[in-house]
């Protein structure tokens, strides 16, 4: 059986969305920007494209621009929020410890160039509350940067509820909504989100394209400077067939994300207990507020990436925040941020499904993982330590 279960790092396009871009190849070659016909029928499908993902987030089209990805996208609305922040001598930013890269490197970035950044601490079960948020805004606070759902353990923050205290506070709110955007209920103007970031290919979109809502009225900083594309916020001939295929995929996903929403968390709720029969095993986040596809666990004794080499080769693709796959020495700074010992974070394992997997996929992960956690188990060092009482087991 092959079982793709890491949706969080990247979906398989969808038929929709594929079906969507070919004709732009195809035929609509024109530059967006040239006056002919060609040129203009290319700006059409950009036009259809930005009303069709401006009508999924409730924005409005001219609040949409297209980016590379979510990171760019990341970087550019966090960048604005800084530089109109520093221009009325305001340099505080406040964001939360389990952020993507794309925001905490650039947050890092920042304060070598003389911002004052808060990190909020997620507690235990993954999420930050808008208290948090209220008590952490000062004077000079210019931006605060809350991811709407985190990319390894899916836990959900009270975005709506962060909106609201920071427009009482007059302080700009960004969301990193690339994990949430085609599976959580996104509305812009309701939940008082200044700039929000998605990126296609976390929703069986085209890798390579992504998004930026910006509120209209804040003066959106370039990243990259050129020609007057994107209203000039953005340069470059436009990617038109990755930009048609995200709203393609987009439209689909929130056409369909009750329906597909039920069906996952069903699956995820029951590999969530099927998993948690192994012993000294622990569910990473909060069990309920999390992405209906996200299932995040720690298991004591092993390596994550010993478990996810031979989950492979049972047909079963996951990932895991252990230090060899997060590319440091390091477990996942999401692990770590939540409270987890260095040991217990390197046991990790992250599945995330989709509406594609099926009941007898999920079961067929609820029979392989054990099986291969004891089987890891009995040959390490440290778990024969824990089963003799020399260490002391953490979970
Ligand atoms: C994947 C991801 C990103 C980066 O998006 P790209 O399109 O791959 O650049 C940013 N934030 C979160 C939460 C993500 O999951």
């Amino acid at each position: 059986m092959f079982v793709y279960a890491d949706n969080a790092a990247t979906t398989k396009i969808s038929k929709t969305a594929l079906d969507a871009m070919m004709p732009i190849f195809e035929n609509y070659y024109g530059n967006p920007s040239s006056l002919h016909t060609t040129g203009q029928e290319a700006a059409e499908k950009l036009l259809e494209a930005r009303e069709s993902v401006a009508k999924n987030l409730g924005a409005e089209a001219r609040e949409i621009y297209f980016t590379s990805g979510g990171s760019e996208a990341d970087n550019q609305a966090i960048r604005t929020g800084a530089i109109l922040g520093s221009r009325k001598g305001k340099k505080h930013i406040i964001s939360t410890a389990f952020e993507h890269h794309a925001v905490l490197h650039t947050l890092n970035k920042l304060e070598k160039e003389g911002f004052e950044i808060t990190l909020l601490d997620v507690h235990k079960n993954g999420i930050i509350t808008a208290e948090e948020v209220k008590n952490a805004i000062r004077e000079d606070t210019c931006l605060v940067t809350v991811m709407f759902a985190n990319n390894e353990i899916g836990t959900v923050q009270p975005i709506a509820e962060i909106g609201a205290v920071c427009k009482e506070a007059g302080v700009l709110f960004h969301t990193d909504a690339v994990q949430a955007a085609g599976h959580l209920e996104i509305d812009v103007k309701k939940m008082n989100i200044d700039m929000l970031s998605i990126s296609a290919h976390k929703f069986y979109g085209p890798k390579g394209v992504g998004a930026l809502y910006c509120r209209k009225g804040i003066l959106l900083q370039n990243l990259i400077e050129g020609g007057a594309q994107e209203r000039g916020k953005r340069a470059g001939t436009e990617n038109l067939p990755a930009i048609v295929g995200m709203a393609a995929a987009f439209d689909e996903a929130c056409n369909n994300m009750k329906e597909n929403g039920e069906y996952v968390s069903r699956l995820r709720d029951r590999l969530i207990e099927g998993l948690s029969a192994i012993p000294h095993s622990v569910l990473n986040g909060d069990a309920k507020c999390r992405l209906p596809g996200n299932v995040n666990m720690c298991f004591e004794g092993i390596e994550g990436e010993s478990l996810l080499l031979l989950l492979d080769s049972r047909g079963i693709e996951a990932s895991s925040g252990s230090a060899c796959t997060s590319g440091s020495l390091d477990p996942s700074h999401v692990l770590l941020a939540i409270g987890l010992p260095h040991e217990v974070a390197h046991g990790s394992l992250r599945l995330s499904i989709s509406e594609h997997n099926t009941e007898e996929e999920i079961e067929y992960i609820i029979k392989n993982v054990p099986e291969i956690v004891e089987y890891l188990r009995n040959i390490s060092p440290v778990w024969e330590a824990l089963s003799k009482g020399e260490m002391k087991h953490v979970i």
